[in-house]
């Protein structure tokens, strides 16, 4: 086999909800879109509902499907997109509650499936889905099961920003007795005000930034499929990019960019062998990787790209991303297993 593993450890996922949790006094949900941040959103909602979670986010109505078979019936399932043309029956079916999104997509939730729950999602700033002020009333939340909102700038707790949103909510949902929603894993970091009924945390559940406690969920190894000795002046891999300058022993590990170890890690990231660093060596090609295991007494099976000696917030900032990107990249390929 030469696919890598990818570790899920499920103890620290719920901790980390856990922890998200008892930062409030208001319910947590758990946000699982984009396949639970790639770690797989059926396993990863299974643990959360364990762990207590009732209500869960996914980004569009169709990531609900493998969602409800693993949660069964009860747990509530809401869709940031809302209600798009073609998801009607899967709303219906599903049980899914659509967070609706402008005057249209009311129109048409309210035509296509008269009596069946919805959200709200408002806009208090941010410009990129909700209503917008001039077109809210909060008469529109009548019948509503929740009203949310959405943070900008909640990693940057001393941004203008957050105190002009949460304004923003607090005065065109003034009066609503409906349950309100606006802070994701940075908003429930920036405190109790900005809490209401319902915080929605993503990435932190997964053990990434802004949550600097959470316990890291991720591990990455990946095989050694060869391993060779350069002599001076030899190169490894496209580019001719790594050229040795003494006698190199390189590894070629099975994963690339189409694994989510993007381009941009070439020359930069660092591969572990327990304690012991092996720099990339190279390019990172689509299914391979070139290391340097020079320093290495006895060459391992695999070496870990994601793990204790590398957060996936840190294997990001070498990479020029986030976090987010990281894990949400990873991709189809490994062998998901968890502990
Ligand atoms: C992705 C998302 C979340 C979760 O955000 P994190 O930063 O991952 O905690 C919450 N609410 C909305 C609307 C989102 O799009």
């Amino acid at each position: 086999m030469a696919t890598g593993t990818l570790t899920i450890d499920l103890d620290a996922l719920q901790a980390n909800w856990r922890a998200l949790d008892a930062m409030t006094a208001t319910e947590t949900a758990a946000v699982v879109k984009a396949d639970g941040y790639g770690l797989g959103s059926g396993r990863v909602a299974k643990a959360l509902a364990d762990a207590g979670a009732r209500q869960f986010f996914v980004a569009v109505t169709e990531e609900a499907a493998a969602l409800r078979a693993a949660l069964g019936p009860a747990p509530i399932i809401n869709v940031f997109s809302g209600h798009m043309d073609g998801d009607t029956q899967m709303i219906a079916d599903l049980n899914l509650i659509p967070m609706l999104n402008s005057p249209e997509q009311i129109a048409r939730h309210q035509a296509a499936l008269p009596g069946h729950h919805y959200g709200l999602q408002i806009d208090s700033g941010m410009n990129r889905l909700g209503i917008e002020a001039y077109d809210w009333s909060p008469e529109m939340a009548e019948g509503a099961t929740l009203v949310m909102s959405h943070l900008a700038c909640a990693d940057e707790p001393d941004h203008p920003a957050n105190e002009a949103q949460l304004k923003a909510f607090l005065s065109m949902t003034a009066g609503l007795r409906i349950p309100r929603s606006l802070a994701a894993t940075g908003g429930t970091l920036l405190g109790a005000e900005y809490h209401f009924d319902l915080t929605r945390p993503g990435i932190g559940l997964y053990g990434g930034l802004p949550f600097k406690a959470a316990q890291p969920v991720v591990t990455v190894d990946l095989p050694i499929i060869q391993i060779r000795t350069l002599q001076p002046g030899e190169s490894a891999g496209y580019g001719c990019a790594f050229v040795a300058e003494k006698e190199t022993k390189i590894a070629t590990l099975s994963a690339g960019y189409a694994d989510g170890l993007i381009r941009a890690m070439s020359g930069k990231a660092t591969l572990w062998a327990g304690d012991v660093p092996c720099p990339l060596a190279g390019r990172v090609s689509m299914d391979l990787l070139t290391v340097d295991v020079t320093e290495l007494e006895e060459v391992p099976k695999t070496l870990q790209i994601l793990g204790p000696h590398q957060t996936v917030d840190q294997l990001a900032a070498i990479a020029g991303t986030i976090g987010y990107e990281i894990l949400t990249s990873l991709g189809p390929r490994y062998k998901r297993v968890t502990k």
